[in-house]
Order: C-alpha cells, then sequence, then structure tokens
C-alpha cells in the first residue's frame, strides 16, 4: 500500500520525493512499496558506510547498553575524549571541538578565529566563490548563493568572496580587518569543484604572511571521501582549522572543528559551548566510523574504485554530447551537464538509482564508501542509461 507522504504538519523548506524508505541494507534502500534503490547518494554524504553497517549497530548497541545517551559538558565523556584524540593523532590537530551539524562547525570557526586573531578590528571571514558552509545568518554570509541569503539580510557583516580562479584572488583583501578565510577544498554543493593544490598553497602563503587563519570545511570531502582521510592531505597545503560534520558520527548529528596549537591557545572557558556536542552516544559511534574508514586498505579502496568511477564517466563525456565535463575525487564526483541536472536526477530515481544535483548542471555522486565493485558498475551502467 503506497501512503501519501505529503507531511502536510512539515514545515514546507525542502522539496521531497513523494514515497517513503522503510528500510536500508548496503548500499540500497527500500521504500514502502518494496521498491529497492542504489544510493548514490548516500543521504547527502553522510552514509560513508552506507545502511546497517556492523560497526555502527554494534557502536550504538554499546552506547545504549551503558543508558548514557548524554551527560552534559560539565562532565569528561570517555568516548569524546577517544574521538578527539583520535582526531588529533590523525590529522595536524591539536585540540577538537564537537558541535552538532556542518553549519555549527563553521559558526564555531567563525568565533575561534575572531577570538585568535585578538583586535575587534579584525573580524572580517573571506570566503569563495561557489561556496557552500550552512544555512544559518553567519555560515550563510559565507555561502555564494545570494538568493538563499537576499530575503534574510542582514546577515553576519563582514563576510567576502573571492574567486579562486582571479590570478590575485586576495588583492582586493585587508589582512588587518580580516579574521579568517575559509575554503572547501573540493567544493561541494557549489557543484563539485576541486581547487587546485598550487591555489590552496597561495592561501597558505598568504595566510602565513598576514597571521589571517586558513579554514578548509571538509564537511563534505573530508573522512575519506576523496581517498584520503581528509583532502586537504592530497594537497600539501595544511589549514588552521578543519571542519567535519556529514559523515562523522554514521548518521546522527555531529560536527567536529580541529584547530591546530596556535588557536587551542587562544580559546579559554566560556569561549563557545553545546549542549549536546560531543555527547556519549554519538562519540562512541563517531569513534566506530572513524576506526572503519582511517584504515589503509579501507582508503585504497575508495582510491580504487574512484578511479573506476573517473573511467565510467570519460566515457560519458566521449559518448554523449549532452555531458560537458566531469570532476572530482575518489568518491565525490560532478558529472556537468547541459541543461537542467534535476531531469536526469528524476529519470535515476524513477529508474532505482539515487543521485544528487550541485548547482542546476552538475549531477553530483557520492555513494557510500563501502560500495562494492558490482555495485558501482551498476549504478554507472544505470547513469549511463539515463543520460
Ligand atoms: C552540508 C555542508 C555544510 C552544512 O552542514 P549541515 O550539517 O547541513 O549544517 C557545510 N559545509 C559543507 C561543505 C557542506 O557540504
Amino acid at each position: 500500500m503506497t501512503v501519501e507522504c505529503r507531511s502536510s504538519h512539515l514545515l514546507a523548506v525542502y522539496a521531497r520525493r513523494d514515497v517513503p524508505f522503510v528500510s536500508g541494507h548496503g548500499c540500497y534502500l527500500i521504500d514502502e512499496t518494496g521498491r529497492s534503490f542504489l544510493d548514490f547518494g548516500s543521504g547527502i554524504g553522510v552514509n560513508a558506510l552506507g545502511y546497517g553497517h556492523p560497526a555502527i549497530e554494534a557502536a550504538v548497541a554499546r552506547a545504549l547498553g551503558s543508558g548514557l545517551v548524554h551527560t552534559s559538558n560539565l562532565y569528561r565523556t570517555a568516548a569524546g575524549e577517544a574521538l578527539a584524540e583520535h582526531l588529533s593523532a590523525a590529522s595536524f590537530a591539536e585540540a577538537v571541538f564537537f558541535c552538532n551539524s556542518g553549519t555549527e562547525a563553521t559558526e564555531a570557526a567563525i568565533k575561534f578565529a575572531r577570538r585568535t586573531r585578538g583586535g575587534r578590528a579584525r573580524t572580517d571571514i573571506v570566503a569563495a566563490r561557489g561556496s557552500f558552509h550552512g544555512r544559518t545568518t553567519g555560515a550563510l554570509a559565507l555561502t555564494d548563493r545570494p538568493a538563499w541569503a537576499e530575503p534574510f539580510a542582514p546577515l553576519l557583516p563582514g563576510a567576502r568572496f573571492i574567486d579562486l580562479g582571479d590570478r590575485e584572488p586576495l588583492a582586493a583583501i585587508d589582512p588587518e580587518r580580516t579574521a579568517a578565510l575559509i575554503v572547501e577544498p573540493v567544493q561541494g554543493e557549489g557543484g563539485v569543484v576541486p581547487v587546485d593544490a598550487s591555489v590552496l598553497a597561495a592561501l597558505r602563503q598568504w595566510c602565513d604572511e598576514t597571521g589571517v587563519l586558513l579554514v578548509f570545511d571538509e564537511v563534505q570531502c573530508g573522512l575519506g571521501r576523496t581517498g584520503t582521510l581528509f583532502a586537504y592531505q592530497q594537497t600539501g597545503v595544511t589549514p588552521d582549522i578543519l571542519l567535519l560534520a556529514k559523515p562523522l558520527a554514521g548518521g546522527l548529528p555531529m560536527g567536529a572543528v580541529l584547530v591546530n596549537e596556535r588557536v587551542a591557545a587562544a580559546i579559554r572557558p566560556g569561549d563557545h559551548a553545546s549542549t549536546f556536542g560531543g555527547g556519549p552516544l554519538v562519540s562512541a559511534v563517531a569513534l566506530a566510523v572513524l576506526n572503519t574508514i582511517d584504515q589503509p586498505a579501507f582508503l585504497a579502496q575508495v582510491g580504487e574504485r574512484g578511479r573506476v568511477v573517473a573511467n565510467r564517466l570519460q566515457d560519458l563525456v566521449r559518448t554523449r554530447p549532452r555531458v560537458r565535463t566531469i570532476r572530482g575525487r575518489g568518491l565525490m564526483w560532478g558529472v556537468v551537464v547541459e541543461g537542467d541536472a534535476g531531469n536526469i536526477v528524476t529519470r535515476a530515481y524513477e529508474a532505482g538509482l539515487l543521485l544528487l544535483t550541485a548547482r542546476r548542471d552538475v549531477v553530483r555522486l557520492l555513494p557510500p564508501l563501502v560500495i562494492s565493485a558490482d555495485d558501482l558498475e551498476r549504478g554507472l551502467a544505470l547513469l549511463r542509461e539515463v543520460v
């Protein structure tokens, strides 16, 4: 039986497909009519381990067995400390702050950067054209979507945008007014755009010369998505602050802000807080996710699968006139098409394949990182049929 899912009492901020999913297994979702869908969207980059992954189920069961879903940040949390330790050991970070979403990670980074930069004058934040950093009034100010921002102006003041394609993107920026520069090493919502390592290196150099903090938003491209634990590790450029969220806690809400020694030294008790941030349940699940992803064999397999995707998509560029170009790293790909990518996503849905868009003309692929070679080929064949 199909139940209409108009959800009339949910605030109408989302356009949703009609038929709800009732279960998931591996890389497949089952809807209430019994149809199964191969998921190349991972719940927008969240379900890196797919559905029903044993490591996540075991971590949830163990954490619930202790009775501690939440204790508050008035007390120490062993799982949160272990998670911070793992993230620090695996990165440049000296310390980690936990929150509950990517947007909150952006907001925390704004405050941490301002605090670290001291004086009240150095408050501007510079973001890149094509950026996405979240939807609250701070994060949205740093997101390059004027149509989303305009109805809600004024947003956070002091947001400036640079074009990373410019020869000297920072020429007009006054570092003495600036706290931080925020960039996604691979832009997600902006169309799956990997930023050249040479461009990131130039930003790093400018930040080193001026004292402005370099923030990498790896909410979408981090945690194994590009074939290394962090996307920055493929660029030779290290940020001062790194943002994580989407896949971090296996579908439970969690964000993290990783900071280097300089930032950690500037932050004082009371500077920021989150009631739910880093609680026992989400931290235990995130630790299980991280232990699964941060394995050489796991990451090597993401790279391997990514090369298959690149090859198959190159075929599309050669054989399908509507496909203009492809961009991506690891298992994060954009297929730039002529016309509306949404039509392709709808046709794929009808054929049993879940895809995403990014802007109007990009079909975005974010399959679960655990996808098998067979499922990957199957999804790529379906994609081929619908473009
Ligand atoms: C999704 C996303 C965010 C916002 O995360 P939410 O959890 O939706 O608040 C921020 N930055 C990037 C790069 C994202 O992809």
